[in-house]
């Protein structure tokens, strides 16, 4: 075992066992690439990321992924302290690219209550957006709040806090390549 994928971590105040595998991670993650291959093929889309977390799930994909004219783009949204969501957005780095007209799909590690992809979808299609989708790592179907649709989603999970994989806790953890849970 290496020190990239201990079987238990601690973090701040919290411990954290091992839940999914990188290799799980990365095969669940093609797969969502190849229904995106084909249903972006002949759109150009543009692929924004959101950072910081979205950045590890975002190049998993992009390695799987060849679209002749996609672009990719990055905004940086904060709505998490510590462990839960706070309710408001932030926008920390904003958009930088011209989206009007473009199809556009959101890269988001975890839709919790949907706040964040809610908002930022809405901001894109008053922009004009030709389409706006959402594709996350995780969804957790019962804390969603806000009526967003996940297009793409590798995983459901219940409600709970997961670090690992570029998901941090208070800024530590997400360097480890598996997702851990809470204890
Ligand atoms: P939402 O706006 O959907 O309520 O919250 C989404 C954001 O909360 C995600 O971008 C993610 O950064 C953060 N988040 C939600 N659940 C978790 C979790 O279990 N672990 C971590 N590290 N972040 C989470
Ligand atoms: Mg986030």
């Amino acid at each position: 075992m290496d020190n990239q994928s201990p079987e238990r971590i601690s973090l701040h105040d919290k411990y954290f066992r091992k839940h999914i595998a990188f290799e799980e991670i990365a095969l669940r993650t093609a797969g969502i690439a190849r229904q995106i291959q084909a249903d972006y093929a002949d759109k150009a889309p543009v692929f924004l990321v959101i950072l910081n977390g979205a950045f590890f799930f975002a190049s998993e994909l992009f390695r799987n992924l060849s679209i002749a004219g996609a672009e990719i783009s990055f905004v940086k949204i904060a709505s998490y302290s510590g462990t839960s969501s706070t309710g408001k957005m932030k926008q920390l780095i904003g958009l930088d690219t011209r989206i009007t007209g473009r199809h556009i799909v959101i890269l988001e590690d975890i839709v919790d209550s949907g706040l964040t992809v809610h908002e930022l979808s809405h901001d894109l299609q008053e922009s004009g957006a030709a389409s706006v989708s959402i594709a996350s790592m995780i969804l957790k179907p019962d804390a969603l709040k806000y009526p967003v649709e996940v297009a793409y989603a590798a995983f459901r999970t219940p409600n709970d806090f997961l670090v690992g994989f570029g998901l941090d806790y208070d800024q530590l953890g997400r360097l480890y390549r598996d997702i851990y849970i809470a204890e």
